[in-house]
């Protein structure tokens, strides 16, 4: 019906008339199937014909039950992903407590709300090996009316790693999952009932002072999950954590806790795109910020490329990454919460 309605929109008054001297039994066929069809032809000399037309299609095409699916993960932009990392980049090192991290949250919030969601800041306080620090989480939301709130989070962490000795910009490590996120917001944000299933949260302070442990790293994500607590946690089905994914070899790293399902779903959406290539397991676990939300029950997967020979130096720069490798984990990401996690 929805591709019977959207051919007639196609065709103007030539079309109409080809349809005249068109194989009598296809238009009584027509007639039967979709008695409209016969109201159209009778219209087709009336100054209002096309209005009528268009209000037709628009119904039925938003009546119709069995419409394809929008393939999301065709809407991502690579390009459009990088150039927010170029921003990001261009405020400089931006570790927690900084202006720069500031005005990156600034540009963060800007992006979101342009594409329709709501941000609230999480502020808090904590004990660092150097001393007590404000951190910030970002947390977004789509306005909708749902009753249930968002099932399923995407995460990322914006803050770089604090250095005394190199000028450390992170565009692969915080930039580039940064950039990854805003433009799945963008996307997800054309599709209402989905974005609505969706909570983002940009996480301060993944990175130590010192060493990762109890009370170094991951600052972000532990209040985060100490503040959802074991009931908030139960309203979310599962999240999605990025982090360096920007490398122009890009390979993601799965590490080897990754819940089973989630993985095997990732590899799946990488094959359905043909890109199965750029994806296989780390030998290892991964420190970062999956974690503590994995450890209040919400399945986490961390999809990063640890083999990023950069990592942690002064040479984590824009020349490192590419549009293609943000495209490649972008389309497979919107792939899979499409076709798998919000089904
Ligand atoms: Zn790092």
């Amino acid at each position: 019906m929805n591709r019977v309605a959207i051919t007639v929109a196609g065709i103007g008054d030539a079309g109409f008339a080809n349809l005249r001297g068109a194989d009598r039994d296809h238009r009584s066929r027509l007639q039967r199937r979709w008695p409209a069809f016969s109201f159209l032809l009778r219209l087709r000399r009336s100054a209002l014909a096309p209005f009528v037309v268009l209000f037709v299609v628009l119904t039925l095409s938003a009546e119709s039950p069995g419409a394809p699916q929008a393939k999301i993960w065709e809407e991502f932009s690579g390009e459009k992903a990088l150039a927010h990392v170029q921003r990001l980049v261009d405020l400089g090192p931006r570790p927690p407590g900084s202006g720069a991290i500031e005005k990156s949250r600034d540009y963060i919030e800007n992006q979101l709300r342009l594409s329709g969601w709501q941000v609230t800041r999480q502020a808090f306080t904590d004990d660092t090996p150097r001393g007590k620090v404000q951190f910030l989480n970002l947390i977004a939301r789509f306005p909708g009316q749902r009753s249930t709130g968002p099932s399923f989070l995407l995460c990322s962490h914006y803050d770089t790693k604090t250095f005394d000795t190199i000028r450390f910009v992170g565009a692969n490590d915080g930039g580039s999952s940064t950039g990854l996120l805003l433009e799945l917001g963008r996307v997800l944000g054309r599709h209402p009932n989905l974005a609505a299933k969706i909570e983002l949260v940009f996480f301060d302070g993944e990175e130590a002072y010192e060493h990762f442990s109890e009370h170094d790293g991951l600052y972000g994500s532990r209040y985060f999950a100490r503040q959802l607590g074991g009931s908030g946690a139960k309203q979310f089905r599962g999240g999605i954590l990025f982090d360096m994914v920007g490398n122009r070899s890009l390979k993601i790293t799965l590490p080897a806790d990754s819940p089973a399902e989630m993985a095997r779903d990732v590899f799946a959406s990488a094959e359905a795109l043909k890109l199965r290539s750029h994806f296989t397991y780390l030998d290892r676990e991964m420190i970062d910020d999956h974690m503590p939300l994995n450890e209040i029950g919400i399945p986490t997967i961390d999809v990063i490329d640890f083999s990023f020979p950069w990592w942690h130096t002064a040479e984590d720069t824009m020349d490192k990454l590419s549009a293609q490798s943000l495209q490649i984990v972008g389309s497979v990401a919107a792939y899979y919460l499409s076709e798998f996690a919000l089904k």
